[in-house]
Order: C-alpha cells, then structure tokens, then sequence
C-alpha cells in the first residue's frame, strides 16, 4: 500500500512557545508533546523525536525498545541538565509495514483510524481522569471539562524506564490514519474531527482544516496533526538505516546517548562558577612576605605597604587564574563554526576568558538544528583536549546523519 503523509503543527493562541514535536520518516511518524518549564517541554519533544529517528535510521531494535531508549535519553538529560530537570513528553508513534500499523504509544496523544466515515481511537489517554472514567469515579462528560484532565499518568522522560503500549492494526486503502498532539482532541471532540477528515480528502487541506478548527475552538495548546492515507499501489521505498561513515565513531551504545547528555548537562554549572573560587583558594598558598620584609628597611607608609601587597595578591590571583584557565577545554561557536576553545566560555570586565584553539569545518547553524547542540553558543565543557575533540567528532557524525536523513524522500 501506498501512504500519502501530511502534517502540521500550530502554536495556537494562548501558548507562548510550541512543545510539540512530529516526525515524518516513511515508513516512520510520530507525535510528541512536551511538558516542563521555560524550554523543557520542547527540549523533550524534540529530543525524543530526534533519538526515535536516529535509532530507526540505523535499523536499532523495535519501535518499543527505540522508544523506550528515547525514555531513557530524556530522563538522563533531565537529571543532569538543571534547566531542563523534570522535563518531559508523550510520543505516539506509527510505523507502517506492507499492509499492516504498528502503534506504540506514551502520554495523551493520540492515534485515530479513520475508515468508512467512522472515525475510531487506537490509542489510550495515560491520564488521571482516564483512569478514574475507567474506575466508574468520572462519567467521560465529566472528564472532557475536568480541570485536571492533562494530568499525565505515564511520560516519556520522568523516570528511568517507561511502559509503552502496542497496538497492531490491518490497514485498508481507503484508510486515514491520524495522529495528534491534545491541542487538537482538548478542542474539538471525535464528532468534529470525523466531519473535517469525511469532508476534505486532500490529507494537506485536511490537517489544515483541523488545526484551524482547534484554533477557532479557542487554541489553547500548541495543536499537531498528521495525516496518513493509505492507497492502492505500491509502496514507497522504505527509508534503510543508514551506514555511519567510515573512520568516524562507529555505532554508539545507549550508554554513549546518555554520555552525550551528561556532556551538555555540566555547561554552566562549571563553565562559571568556579575560576573565582579556584583563584581564591590559591592566594594563601604563596602569600607575598619579601615586601613586608623590605618594609623593615624602607621608610614606607602604611598605604604603599598596602598597595603593594594588594598588586601582589593580584600578581598571584592572576597567575592562578591563568593558570586554571589554560586547563580548560570547551566546544562553542567562532565564526559561525564549531570550535575548540581553551578556557571558560565567559569574560570578565570585557576580557574574553578563552581563546580558539582549533576552528572545524562544521557550521554552527547545522549543529545547533539538532536538539542536543542547540545551546552550542553557551560551549559544552570537556575535561581535557581529547574529550573536547570526542565531542567535535560526535558533533560531526550526527550533523552528518541528520543531513542524511533529510535527504530521504519523506512525502
Ligand atoms: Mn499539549
């Protein structure tokens, strides 16, 4: 069978941000809608967006278990990133196969089949109020207008594993599959999501349709939307795992992902806070007595005395400085390029604390397209020469399989 896909995704009226994510990699889709604060929600839609389409490009286990390293992925990002902690996202996700679905879903999005006008939920809300419907303690009335009903009994991200449902399904041409972000089903109800997909078969103006109905509605959430019709025909060619280039970092284990989270994890919580500390501790350790001993023999005043053992200190905390500076190592951006700096990424009193040690080849916009990268500009901080080059290295991989991956056709 052949798909034709269409998607859109809509920041709505109220939302200041979008924290919804979708993915379009025939034979691969998926929905993720993030939640967390200042830039979390979106950190974890993107992120697990991103790590679903990495592990399916490289033929990495089952949809489950690839989602389940997404879960994993997150979860690490979240306990070691402080920005980000407590991040997390629903994801839903379909993967086509011949003539058959395979769903796997967390969280309260959702995945519709549409057939012969009658439009039916494959998937389950993981909400409070979902369970307290199915425990006879809230009518499904009740729960449409309940104000906790975002409550998210199960999340991708927040713990360090995640249970993931299946569902299989027997596709039909003629079929529409949906998948969504709450954004859609929180304003329009089955009803309204059956009359837009009966009435518009063009599956672009069809998703149009819906997300400019849920604003209409009011558009309270961030709303995704994806269409996938199934027709006759042949099939696309599916997108094959890609080979990673030769003489570069072969196939990372899930253990190296949640390194790569730990690496960007530390920016900031080092990068700052510790040359002030550090140079203070070495200023007792060579304190300046040869001018309190000239002192003796020149008649100076209590002030130059002073002075000079203040231009001392300075001299020494200096030197410290200096020191500690020339054992630092980050990845940033000079030029519009990914960079190796010594240093810290910081200045002081308008003196940059760092200097370029070596400027790579790789643009700075392409990695910092990739969710893991996006704070690139802030530096991510190495523990010595070779770890800083181990991050440029796993920069320019993914940089290159994400430039792989958009050249796939996806339709
Ligand atoms: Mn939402």
């Amino acid at each position: 069978m052949r798909a034709v896909v269409a998607s859109a995704t809509d920041i709505g009226h109220v939302r200041e941000g979008n924290e919804d994510s979708y993915l379009v990699m025939a034979p691969l889709f998926a929905v993720a809608d993030g939640m967390g604060g200042h830039r979390g929600g979106e950190v974890a839609s993107s992120l697990a967006v991103d790590t679903l389409e990495r592990l399916f490009a490289r033929g990495e286990g089952e949809l489950v278990e690839q989602i389940r390293e997404a879960n994993r992925v997150v979860f690490e990002r979240s306990t070691l990133d402080r920005a980000v902690a407590g991040m997390g996202t629903t994801l839903t996700a379909a993967l086509l196969e011949d003539d058959r679905a395979h769903l796997a879903h967390v969280g309260d999005s959702r995945a519709y089949l549409f057939r012969d006008g009658e439009l039916r939920l494959l998937t389950e809300d993981h909400t409070l109020v979902h369970r307290m419907v199915m425990e006879g303690e809230l009518t499904e009335a009740e729960a449409e207008t309940h104000p906790h009903r975002s409550i998210l009994t199960r999340v991708i991200g927040v713990d360090a594993d995640v249970e993931v449902d299946e569902i299989e399904l027997d596709l039909r041409p003629g079929d529409r599959l949906l998948l969504c972000s709450d954004g859609l089903t929180g304003m329009l109800n089955d009803e309204d999501i059956a009359r837009a997909l009966a009435e518009q078969p063009d599956p672009q103006r069809a998703v149009d349709l819906l997300i400019r109905q849920a604003n209409d509605a009011g558009g309270v959430d961030n709303i995704t939307a994806l269409l996938i019709d199934l027709h006759e025909g042949p099939p696309d060619p599916p997108a094959q795992p890609r080979s990673v280039p030769s003489g570069v970092a072969p196939i990372r284990a899930p253990g190296d992902l949640a390194e790569r989270g730990r690496v960007t994890g530390t920016v900031g919580r080092e990068g700052r806070a510790e040359p002030t500390s550090r140079s203070a501790e070495q200023e007792p350790s060579r304190p300046p007595r040869r001018p309190l001993a000239n002192a003796q023999r020149f008649p100076w005043t209590r002030l130059a005395r002073r002075a000079a053992l203040t231009i001392a200190v300075l001299a020494v905390a200096f030197v410290g400085v200096r020191v500690y500076l020339d054992l630092q190592w980050y990845v940033g951006v000079s030029d519009g390029r990914v960079a190796v700096f010594r240093g810290i990424p910081a200045e002081v009193g308008g003196f940059e604390l760092h200097h370029v040690v070596v400027e790579t080849t790789i643009r700075a916009e392409d990695a910092q397209a990739l969710a893991l990268y996006r704070d690139l500009p802030d530096g991510i901080t190495a523990d010595d020469r070779a770890a800083a080059d181990a991050i440029v290295e796993r920069i320019r991989v993914d940089v290159a399989e994400a430039a792989g991956a958009f050249q796939d056709p996806a339709p």
